[in-house]
């Protein structure tokens, strides 16, 4: 085992929550499994969730029986249930949070068994498009009928967002009582009430393309992979690497030790094609992409984009100049995904006159630009002392730097000014977490669904879900163009909004 430390964005500071984390054990009981598919697709979100809370969860007790017959992240069953999550974990993370027998002591309970039995601090239900996370017990039927992994998927998010808080500690917000959501109204409130979605499994999903295939991206692929759909072609377009330090890890979901400084498409492509989705992918810029020549698209795809028309477009990048190339595609349909601290967002554009557009409101900001300058005065007002301590073990050509830093007048080019402007560029690492990316993934991959099974003309669509982990609310808004928005001014060729055919 190496001495990486894995990903530990999530470790970093967040208002509300505690400072100091306490890694804890947990116990998941399962219960038998065997033709169960929607608690199968539980316990494997579940696992892959906690295995990547680094410094959280010690270890992970799982009492399961039976056959696993889902798709994993890592292969596809069948196999025996408790082997494969075990298998699962030490692909994830290398034995460092390692999946266990149960042993009788444990710090956290999650029981998603869907029966009456006490004893354990989470109770967890996922099915159908819903999900549900309370700290009592209660009976779920004994419908074993659904297959889709949405619910499901979203519960684990529930779950594993409830142990980082218990591991936390919360200062604002609340633990769950008796919640739950629908992915198919987007609400959340009594499990009872909540309108469920159709079935997705036999479906057939439009050709597509995946910008972005970090957390966010590779979760909605895993949805899709999951899903056991008729037919699909995905695009996926990336240009980057999971890091060689592991940072990546504690969120990408498709991506194991061995993926490591290799590219994230890589990851994808090997998911893709043991879950059974078509496809292909472009390592490489949304930019590239579109210069490049390729072979294998989908011939639907291949004609649109001869006429350089783009239908259906999922966004799953992080940064708003990645968002702006997207829009600037002039897209017929964009899905979006994103997060933000403890936030989840899912957002379907293009379908709802006066609504914003991608672009709207992410534009790139010089708040960044501004943050660099002041980084660099902040960094020419230290003493040479100070600025030696600064940058040690932080750039290249220390000496460079620290020069270019004491000439009064730096000439445009100067040996070390790249090294300082890296060095300032680069932002502290913001606070990211699995749970949070894995339910902004379910939530655009319902939007997608809902999308593209015709619902696009629901007048009353509400484009915009939110998920809060903090206070466990989920809601639909929409958000208003933005005056002056470039890309909104663009007419449309065939009227706006658009409809999918
Ligand atoms: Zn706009």
């Amino acid at each position: 085992m190496s001495g990486l430390a894995l990903g530990d964005r999530h470790s970093r500071p967040l208002d509300g929550l505690g400072d100091v984390a306490s890694p804890k054990t947990i116990l998941i009981r399962a219960g038998d499994v065997s033709g169960a598919v929607n608690r199968q697709h539980l316990l494997v979100c579940l696992v892959n969730l906690l295995a990547r809370l680094h410094g959280l969860v010690g270890s992970i007790r799982v009492a399961v029986k039976g056959e696993m017959t889902v798709v994993t992240p890592n292969g596809a069953g069948p196999a025996n249930a408790f082997q494969a999550v075990e298998n699962l974990a030490s692909w994830a993370n290398g034995g460092r949070i390692p999946v266990l027998p149960p042993d009788g002591v444990e710090d956290l309970t999650i029981d998603m068994t869907g029966q009456m039995r006490g004893g354990a601090s989470i109770y967890v239900w996922g099915e159908g498009w819903k999900a549900w996370i309370g700290s009592a017990p209660r009976a779920f039927g004994g419908s074993f009928g659904r297959r889709d992994c949405l619910g499901p998927y979203l519960a684990a998010a529930l779950a594993a967002g409830e142990v980082f808080k218990h591991a936390k500690g919360l200062k604002k917000g609340r633990f769950a009582r008796d919640d739950a959501y629908s992915l198919w109204s987007g609400e959340s409130g009594r499990w009872e009430v909540l309108e469920d979605g159709p079935a997705v499994s036999d479906t057939r999903l439009p050709p597509l393309y995946v910008v972005g295939a970090g957390a966010v991206g590779q979760g909605i692929i895993q949805v899709l992979g999951a899903s056991e759909l008729a037919s699909s072609f995905l695009v996926t377009i990336d240009h980057d690497r999971h890091d060689l330090e592991g940072t990546n890890l504690n969120r990408c979901f498709l991506a194991g030790l061995d993926d490591l400084d290799r590219p994230k498409v890589e990851a994808v492509e090997r998911y893709r094609t043991f879950s059974g989705l078509g496809g292909l992918e472009h390592s490489g810029t949304l930019r590239d992409y579109i210069l490049s020549s390729r072979s294998g698209l989908h011939p639907k795809l291949d004609l649109a984009e001869a006429r350089d028309s783009y239908e259906l477009v999922v966004s799953a990048v992080d940064i708003n100049t990645s968002r702006q190339d997207i829009q600037g595609l002039c897209p017929r349909v964009v899905v979006g995904g994103s997060t933000d601290g403890l936030r989840a967002q899912a957002v379907i554009y293009g379908l709802v006159e006066q609504a914003e557009c991608l672009g709207c409101w992410n534009v790139p900001d010089d708040g960044r630009a501004k943050a660099a300058a002041a980084r660099e005065a902040a960094l020419r007002a230290m003493s040479p002392e100070e600025r030696r301590k600064e940058l040690a073990g932080q750039v290249e050509n220390l000496d460079a730097a620290l020069s270019y830093l004491a000439s009064a007048e730096p000439r445009c080019g100067q040996l070390g000014e790249s090294d300082v402007k890296s060095f300032v560029d680069r932002m502290p690492p913001e606070f990211s977490a699995s749970f949070v990316s894995m339910a902004a993934a379910t939530m655009a991959a319902a939007s997608l669904f809902r999308v593209t099974s015709g619902l696009s003309s629901d007048v009353n669509l509400q484009p915009k879900t939110i998920l809060q982990f903090k206070n466990l609310s989920m809601a639909k808004t929409v958000t208003a163009r933005r005056s002056g928005c470039a890309h909104c001014c663009v007419v449309r060729e065939a009227g706006s909004p658009a409809k999918l055919g």
